[in-house]
Parts: structure tokens; sequence; C-alpha cells
């Protein structure tokens, strides 16, 4: 591998934002983290990256998004991924980069998780790391459960942490409208809170680990958003709405106006409802906007980290 070094030389990537169509949370283990199987789809929500050579290791956060509760230091997860790749490598020099966030901060989006991994594609391209996909994936699995997806992209189950991934077949492009909101939910709350409910109401997940329903594979193989609207579930949801009540109001107003599914994503509280194609997606956005709420119409599958 020779490492390559130019001054002036600005890399971008582009990275998804994701919704979890299915989220079965299995039983703590003695860590605390939870065995999960996922069923992940990345959507037309971005985030840019650009790396840049630098003295040290900075970033620049802009966005269309709220980007007041990004920290800009070496907690930043995109900042951990460029210093990973440059250890891996055996690069001694800094990183600078830029990122401008399309998807909700702490929204259940797995921005962050976006974030990381199109830094690891940008500082291997900027170094000339000569890192493979599957190297990529094993760093950005240090990162977090959500990165190897971000790296990946489309559509898949994963299993384990949720990094364990296997793509899925997904026939066409299914159309969601998503309704970000204001505050953030910290992943870690919404996973206490699970537990916390679950040990109130005296459910104890099986030991053996959870499984995709077969029903959200089938349709998302048939491209049948009616099928898909009928199977989509989140284990999470009832700790989030539990957090958040106001999600209760908004799950219910989507499906008044006609969405075939809804959930929240991931750790929310962003609200994810399912439309049965590009016309009825803008449909529903336009009624929920209707009713005062912020309301931004994507689709999935979209590619994962690439460079532009
Ligand atoms: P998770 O992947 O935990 O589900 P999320 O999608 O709900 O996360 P993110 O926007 O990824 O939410 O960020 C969660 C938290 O991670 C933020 O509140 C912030 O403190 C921290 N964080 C670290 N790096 C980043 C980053 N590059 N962008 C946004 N948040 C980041």
């Amino acid at each position: 591998m020779s490492l390559v070094y130019d001054a002036g030389r600005r890399v971008h990537v582009r990275a998804p934002g994701k919704l979890n169509l299915s989220f079965e949370v299995g039983h703590a283990g003695d860590d605390g983290y939870h065995d999960v199987a996922s069923v992940y789809q990345a959507v037309s929500l971005f985030e840019d990256v650009w790396a840049t050579h630098g003295d040290d290791f900075s970033i620049a956060v802009t966005g269309d998004v709220d980007v007041s509760g990004v920290p800009l230091d070496e907690r930043n997860l995109a900042v951990r991924a460029a210093r990973l790749v440059t250890r891996a490598v055996g690069w001694n020099g800094g990183i600078h980069l830029d990122v401008h966030k399309g998807v909700p901060v702490a929204g259940g989006m797995g921005g962050g998780s976006a974030d990381a991994a199109a830094a690891l594609v940008a500082v291997n391209e900027l170094v000339g790391g000569g890192l493979s996909g599957s190297e990529l994936q094993e760093l950005g699995a240090e990162l977090g459960a959500d990165v190897p997806f971000a790296l990946l992209g489309g559509t898949a189950v994963g299993t384990g942490r949720g990094d364990e991934l296997a793509p899925a077949l997904a026939r066409g492009r299914f159309d969601w409208v998503l309704v970000p909101s204001d505050g953030g939910l910290s992943t870690p709350t919404v996973y206490g809170e699970l537990d916390r409910l679950r040990a109130e109401a005296d459910i104890r997940p099986d030991r053996v680990a959870p499984t995709v329903d077969p029903a959200v594979l089938r349709a998302l193989r048939a491209g049948d958003p009616v099928g898909l609207g009928k199977s989509i579930r989140n284990d999470l949801q009832l700790a989030a709405v539990t957090l958040q009540p106001e999600l209760a109001v908004v799950l219910k107003t989507g499906t008044a106006h006609g969405a075939l599914g809804a959930l929240v994503s991931g750790s929310g509280p962003t609200v994810a409802f399912l439309a049965g194609g590009e016309q009825h997606g803008r449909d529903l956005a336009d009624r929920l906007s209707g009713d005062g709420l912020r309301a931004l119409h994507v689709h999935g599958p979209v590619a994962g980290a690439r460079v532009l």
C-alpha cells in the first residue's frame, strides 16, 4: 500500500440515514447490550462529509437540521472514524472533516453512524489507505452497531448488536414520510425504559436470539407496500412513546391520513409512515404538513457511503 499526500485534495462522501422496518429486541446480556434482529433500509436523507489534510484532527458541522447537539471534539463519531483509519493504515498526519447533516440529530435514524461511515470511506480515499470494504466494515463495528449498515446501504438484516449484516432483497422503491421531532431521544435511555417496562410487566424475552418476522422480508422481496405496512414493528416503540407521549398523537395522525404503516424509527423519536407510492407519499406529506407537522418525503433503498 502506498500512502499519498496531496495538500489540496478534498474527498466528498455521502452516506444515508436509515429506518428500522422491523426491530426485535431480545434479552439484555451481562454487559447490558441487547441482542437485536433488525431490518434496516437506507433512505434518501443524507449526510455529506468532506475530508482534507490538516495539522490535527478537527471537524466543522453544518446542517439542514438543528446541529447544536453535535459534539465537535473527540466524542464525534466522524472524528473517531478518521483517527481509526489513519491508525489502521499508518498515516501520521491530521485530518479536517466538514460535515453537512441532513439526518435529524438523536432522531433514531443513525445520522452520527452515517457520518462515521462517510468519514471512514473519505479518509481511506484521501490518504490512499487501500482498506477493503470488509476492513472498513470491521473498523465501523468498533464505532457503533449502525455504522456497518451505513457503509453497506440498501436493505439488510442485522443481528447480534445489529452489526452482523446480511443484504435483503427489496424490489422497487418504497416511499416513506418522516416526521422528525424537536427533541432527541438518547438510545441508552430508550433501552433503559424498555427494560423497565418489561420488568414492570414481568416480560422476560427468550434467551434465544430474536429473529426477523418473515412477513417483512416477504413484502420487501415482493415490492408490496401494503404487506410491508401490516408487518413493520419496533420493540423500542412503546419505550420511546412512554418517554415522549406526543409521539402517540403523531402516529395516530399519519394513520388517520391513510399511511399503510407507521412506526417510530430505531430508538426514536423520528416517526416513519409508509406510503403506497410516490404520489401517495407526496399527498401524505402534504396532509401531515396541513396538520402543522414537519413532514419529509423520502424513499428507500438507497446506496451506502460512497465517494461522489
Ligand atoms: P443511534 O445511532 O444511537 O440510534 P441516533 O440516530 O438516534 O443514534 P445520532 O444523530 O446518530 O442519533 O446521535 C446520537 C448522539 O451521538 C448525539 O446526541 C451526539 O451526542 C452523539 N454524536 C457523536 N457523533 C455525532 C455526529 N457525527 N453526529 C451527530 N451526533 C453525534
